[in-house]
């Protein structure tokens, strides 16, 4: 079993493990499990800092944006699509699924989004019923400040969904003062249990705009309003995978307990970027860091599979490429949810640092030891 230091799917702590071999009830019977299930969201609701509704739905990150979309798009509607990254782009395609039409705001993919210049182009045009956008896009480790976009879309009326799945929990988020209206979010990121739930919080203007469709949802699986009064009339619509819950309300558990986790990742993710630099490595990212992944260049004359094998075989260490125009381009470093701790951290820079100097990377320092000097500094 290699140490998983990818991007996501991360490690998974012991009692998430144990928490979901916990034997089951029949949970479309049992109106204990309904609690659980309500308890376990406004666990979620009271650690995003809002009273919105919670819900927790049998999928993998991808079921929570394409459920926003299905629920919020009518034939016709105009969506704004903010794009600085593969995630941001690729939300214009369920908008399309859904009827929608896509107008894809595109920004420079090496910086965090201007949001002076959106400001100036919504002055201008702010016909869209909402708004995507991608907190922390994942391939290239950007971060977009939704404190500021999300606000801002509100201004005009313009609804927000957020896919926050590999940021929250490990970058701050505070849904009411931020404005959001759909955030979506997964487990097997920064929450650090094993893939297969997404969860979205609900905005009371969110579910007007659902409930003031002049058609239906279409799709069933993907309707965030076939769950509406599940907790009064004690159903839900489709059986709820009770196990991955019982581990998902565990992971929250740790993340509840944890007092330092923000100040934990903030000082790990710029001890790491601190490093590379230092050591002469390219952050990909001109700016708009996000404290949950580090994304830097390959050296020159080295390829993706070079490094990610030698850290594999050499060190048993699992480290991430990329995809789409950034395949072979960079290397990623998870370090969010439980792979964010010192040890993971000093671990896996050490064999970096090891696996660099073994091709002939000239190291200005050694990354392992410079990340620990930054990070007790
Ligand atoms: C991981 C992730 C998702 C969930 O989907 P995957 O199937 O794991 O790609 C959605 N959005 C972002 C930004 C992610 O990082």
């Amino acid at each position: 079993m290699y140490k998983i230091m990818t991007p996501g799917p991360t490690q998974v702590p012991e009692n998430v493990r144990m928490a979901r071999s916990i034997a089951c009830t029949n949970p479309d019977l049992d109106a204990d499990f309904v609690e659980f299930y309500k308890e376990t969201c406004e666990l979620i609701s009271s650690l995003l800092h809002t009273q919105n509704e919670t819900l927790i739905l049998g999928g993998e990150g991808i079921l929570g944006l394409e459920a926003a979309c299905a629920s919020l798009t009518e034939a016709g509607d105009n969506v704004l699509v903010l794009d600085n990254g593969i995630y941001g782009k690729g939300f214009a395609d369920f908008v399309r699924i859904y009827g929608g039409i896509p107008y894809i705001y595109s920004a420079d993919y090496a910086h965090t989004l201007d949001v002076d210049a959106l400001a100036g182009f919504l002055s201008k045009n702010h016909d869209f019923k909402y708004a995507t956008v991608v907190h922390c896009d994942t391939p290239s480790g950007m971060l977009n400040d939704i404190s500021r976009i999300c606000p801002l879309l509100k201004q005009y009326g313009i609804l927000t969904v957020v896919d926050s799945v590999s940021a929250s929990f490990g970058e701050y988020v505070d849904v009411d003062a931020f404005q959001i209206d759909l955030l979506c979010g997964g487990s097997q990121k920064a929450v650090s249990a094993p893939p297969g739930l997404t969860f979205v919080v609900e905005s009371g203007d969110a579910k007007a705009a659902m409930k003031n469709r002049r058609t239906p949802i279409a799709s069933f699986y993907a309707n965030l309003q076939a769950f509406e009064g599940y907790y009064e009339k004690k159903w839900f619509p489709y059986t709820m995978p009770i196990s991955d819950i019982y581990g998902l309300r565990a992971a929250f558990d740790n993340i509840a307990a944890d007092s330092h986790l923000y100040e934990r990742h903030a000082a790990i993710g710029s001890a790491t970027r601190d490093a590379l630099q230092a050591a002469g490595l390219n952050l990909h990212l001109k700016s708009g860091f996000s404290n949950t992944v580090t994304v830097f260049d390959i050296p020159d004359g080295l390829t993706a599979d070079q490094i990610l094998n030698a850290m594999k075989e050499k060190h048993n260490i699992m480290l991430a490429g990329s995809f789409d125009a950034l395949s072979g381009k960079v290397i990623r470093i998870g370090h969010m949810g439980a792979n964010a701790t010192l040890s993971n951290m000093t671990e896996t820079l050490r064999a970096l640092d090891d696996v660099l100097r073994t091709f002939h990377v000239p190291l200005n320092v050694r990354l392992d030891t410079y990340f620990l000097e930054r990070f007790s500094a």
